[in-house]
């Protein structure tokens, strides 16, 4: 008797919207939904909701995969692993991300950065195929990376947040202070969707592509590569998330590395800006299959084998 497919279930939990959905497998989605980033009893109820309906159309779902916005705790020794942490997101603070899913839903679930879910869907199926040191650098609500540094994600005492590195500003070129409410200035504070409808005071989206936020952006986004070249020499740099819908930053970006790198020798891949810092190959689809393989991952050793993918 044929046995019945194992599903997975992936979450990719943005500050904005909280996206989810039920496969197989990264290329076999049963269903999908989207949420907005609301407050955690709303979102994550309409979450449970999803995964509940999903299954009764489906089958029973065997783990889940959750990709997080953050700053998250990802310690498993820690009381409060699987929470936000200190975020300033309104509503989001301590909340238990992990345990508000699973208690409810019943399934094994692994727990991660939203951006070390896209890493990992990118370095499975998309644009760093092959390669052990990459990061995937999102562009949207905030900025952050996932680091993957000799095959792993770079975890550290809590994980990386690039998303506050300092970067030069020319005041009198942008007198824009930034919106980090920590920081001001700090690459997110420039940079981010919501930096940038705060400094030209409408969204991002709505801007012409000869704009002059762009340029700035470009450069602004550049300089962000440079550093992170500099830092942990990763042999390819994937910049995903809703402000890089704008395709035409990459040509510019290009244009700024070379111009910050000055010749400087970073190794072979840095030395081509073009095919560097790239797009993402799974198109708005990378933390969904992270998160599915990361759900994978997470499966009791009884299902393995038939979720081969
Ligand atoms: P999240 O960070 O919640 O995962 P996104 O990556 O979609 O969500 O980022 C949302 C931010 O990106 C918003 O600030 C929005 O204004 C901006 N944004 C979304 N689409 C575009 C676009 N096509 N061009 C420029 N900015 C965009
Ligand atoms: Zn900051």
């Amino acid at each position: 008797m044929k046995s019945l497919p194992t599903l997975l279930g992936g979450i990719e939990a943005g500050g904005t919207k909280f996206n989810c959905a039920l496969g197989v497998a990264p290329d076999q989605i049963l269903e999908r939904a989207s949420f907005a980033t609301t407050t955690p009893a709303d979102t994550l109820e309409a979450v449970h909701r999803f995964f509940q309906h999903a299954q009764t159309r489906h089958g029973t779902l065997s783990a889940l995969g959750i990709a997080c916005f953050g700053p998250v705790d990802l310690d498993p020794s820690s009381p409060t692993y699987g929470f936000i942490t200190n975020t300033p997101k309104a509503h989001w603070s301590n909340t238990d991300i992990l345990g508000g899913l699973t208690d409810r839903l019943g399934v094994p679930a692994a727990f991660d950065t939203d951006v070390n879910g896209s890493a990992l869907g990118e370095g499975t199926l998309g644009a760093a195929r092959g390669l052990d040191d990459y990061l995937y650098v999102t562009i949207g609500t905030g900025i952050g990376a996932g680091v993957v540094a000799n095959g792993r994600p770079i975890k550290g005492a809590m994980h990386p947040e690039v998303g506050h590195l300092l970067v030069p500003r020319d005041a009198e070129r942008d007198p824009f202070p930034g919106a980090c409410p920590f920081h001001g200035d700090c690459i997110e504070g420039l940079a981010a969707g919501p930096a940038l409808e705060k400094r030209w005071g409408q969204k991002a989206e709505t801007f012409s592509p000869d704009h002059p936020a762009w340029e700035l952006q470009a450069e602004y986004l550049a300089t962000l590569c440079w550093n992170l070249t500099v830092t942990y020499s990763p042999q390819r740099i994937i910049l995903g998330g809703g402000v890089m819908g704008q395709a035409h930053l990459f040509p510019r970006i290009h244009e700024h590395f070379q111009r910050i790198r000055q010749g400087y020798p970073c190794g072979r891949a840095a030395s081509t800006a073009h095919t560097y810092i790239v797009p993402p190959g799974l198109a708005g689809r990378s933390g969904e299959a992270g998160a599915l393989l990361m759900a994978r991952a997470a499966l009791p050793a009884s299902h393995t084998a038939s979720a081969a993918m």
